[in-house]
């Protein structure tokens, strides 16, 4: 194993895969490692919600996964009794995907192997020592321990990341104090316990729907000192039977665990050679089943970014950008999260506090919605770093139809190489972006007032003009070099001797 240019990416999960793809669509060299001998049969999550949706369409397998399972019109956000209208979602898709977990993981790999890049299971890092240069990266493999030389190493390890502590990467935030079971199970007697939540006698239970056997969650109130300690069904059946006041008999056990409510984010998404996505960066507790989605929105936004650095044509401060831009995401899903575990505790002290936000969300025109892009990450919006107050900068372009040569395409399609793209859409004469940046001359027939858009790879907007609002061609210029680094490319050039 060896390659000066490679990108090692530590981990097999939905980050890992989705940057290992965003990577190789970018032209890096990947390689892929996961410690397991072969993809875990349990199953975390069981959702995809519109924003990673939005991204998958931009890279055309959004059907793959769409045609896996049901689409759910609501949401949730802390009271299961309050469902969240997802329709009013400004999103091509206004709903949430049920598709678990190992499926989507599954598919990432699918669509990786496509791209000609293979995980190597059974593959653990197992330390690591940066220089200016690069990584060395020690892995263990069949009982052997080997050496090998990145550009780079990403840290897609999961909440307890040996890539975030070896690189001596700070991991703030507050520690669990609650703690929950979960269990996937058949009922003896399926009709003895209904569907969604019911309110025992010394406690609430939560039982989802799942093919052939039913996932039950429960509060664990007196924890084992060993956290890990395995959850036993005897213990589980216990804790069932008393939170619920009677005896609701489980069989089949398929798996059962423990987790607590942590709260962690990364200080540093980038460290010299070192970068952190997914659960490495941060955790939260599983309120908003969301660790899956925010995954991938780690790995697209990071994925060009870390590309055009390892392959010499970032401009200065694009990598410090991806943890600008998803520490402060990060931070806002946390106390988006603690507020839902907040309202969604038994502290009786926030009952009003509830009955408030209940109502607030009912009565006031756009709450709803406000809520549902905010949990969904919808709504996220990045710095543009340019002057402009038009809504769609900073935020993910939307999948606007377009006509280019005579036919019918979007933005959604024109995006599927993950290149930078320029598009020219009226008729002010607009400057060709050059180099990396694709430049298309279309035509947006719902949009006539719109003369041009600029979109990063990852599908947010970095620079629009509008008849009615129109940008000098100087900010297209910043938007370009503070993006795509025209002026770095010249200069590399310039390095190479190839432009005087
Ligand atoms: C009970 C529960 C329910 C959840 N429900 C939902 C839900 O409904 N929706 C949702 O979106 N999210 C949910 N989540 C969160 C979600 O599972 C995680 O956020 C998500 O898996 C994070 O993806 P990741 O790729 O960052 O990490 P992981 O999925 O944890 O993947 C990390 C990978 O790294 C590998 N690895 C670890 N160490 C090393 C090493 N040293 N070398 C090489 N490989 C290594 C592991 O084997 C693993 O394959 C839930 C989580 C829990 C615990």
């Amino acid at each position: 194993m060896n390659g000066d240019g490679m990108i090692v990416v530590a981990g097999a999960g939905p980050a890992g895969l989705m940057l290992a793809a965003e990577l190789t669509l970018a032209g890096a060299e990947v390689m892929v490692l996961d410690g397991l001998p072969e993809r875990s049969p349990y199953c975390r999550g069981f959702n995809l919600n519109a924003r990673s949706l939005e991204l998958l369409d931009r890279r055309g397998i959004a059907g793959r996964f769409l045609a896996e399972g049901p689409v759910v019109p609501a949401g949730m956000f802390a009271d299961p009794a309050r469902p969240l209208d997802l329709t009013v979602m400004d999103t091509d898709h206004p709903y949430v995907l049920g598709i678990a977990q190992t499926r989507v993981e599954e598919l990432l790999e699918q669509w990786l192997a496509e791209l000609g890049v293979p995980v190597r299971w059974g593959h653990r890092v197992v330390g690591l020592e940066q220089d200016a240069g690069g990584v060395e990266v020690t892995v263990e493999s069949g009982g052997r321990r080997r050496r090998t030389r990145a550009a780079y190493l990403a840290g897609c390890d999961g909440s307890r990341s040996l890539v975030r502590k070896r690189a001596g990467i700070g991991f703030p935030g507050t520690p669990a104090t609650r703690y929950g079971v979960l269990a996937d199970v058949e009922l003896a007697d399926p009709a003895a316990l209904p569907f969604g939540m019911t309110n025992g006698e010394r406690g609430t239970v939560f039982v989802i729907p799942r093919p052939g056997y039913v996932r039950i969650v429960l509060d664990d109130p007196e924890p084992p000192a060993d956290r890990d300690e395995p959850v036993t069904l005897p213990r589980f059946q216990r804790l069932l039977d008393d939170q619920l006041g009677r005896r609701v008999e489980l069989r089949e056990p398929r798996w059962l665990t423990r987790f607590g409510d942590a709260a962690r984010l990364a200080d540093r998404y980038v460290a010299g050679r070192v970068v952190l996505a997914g659960d490495a960066a941060h955790i939260h507790p599983p309120t908003g089943a969301i660790g899956v989605n925010v995954a991938l929105a780690d790995a697209v936004n990071l994925g060009w970014k870390l590309a055009a650095t390892a392959l010499g044509h970032a401009p200065g401060g694009l990598l410090d950008s991806y943890h600008d831009e998803r520490h402060e995401a990060g931070e806002r899903l946390l106390s988006t999260i603690r507020a839902q575990s907040a309202l969604a505790g038994h502290d009786p002290a926030l009952a009003p506090v509830r009955a408030l936000f209940g109502e607030l969300v009912d009565r006031v025109p756009g709450a709803g919605k406000y809520l549902a892009e905010l949990a969904t990450g919808v709504s996220t919006r990045y710095d543009p770093k340019i002057p402009g107050d038009h809504p769609w900068l900073g935020r993910l372009a939307p999948n606007l139809e377009l006509t280019l040569d005579g036919r019918r395409t979007s933005v959604a399609e024109l995006l599927r190489p993950a290149r930078p793209l320029l598009l020219r859409l009226g008729d002010r004469p607009l400057p060709a972006a050059g180099g990396r940046v694709d430049t298309c001359d279309a035509r947006c027939p719902g949009r006539p007032g719109l003369e041009g858009l600029l979109i990063r790879p990852d599908g947010h907007t970095a620079w629009v003009s509008t008849t009615s609002d129109p940008q000098p061609d100087s900010t297209l210029a910043t938007a370009l070099a503070t993006w795509f680094g025209a002026a770095a490319e010249r200069q590399a050039a310039q390095r190479r001797g190839l432009v005087p």
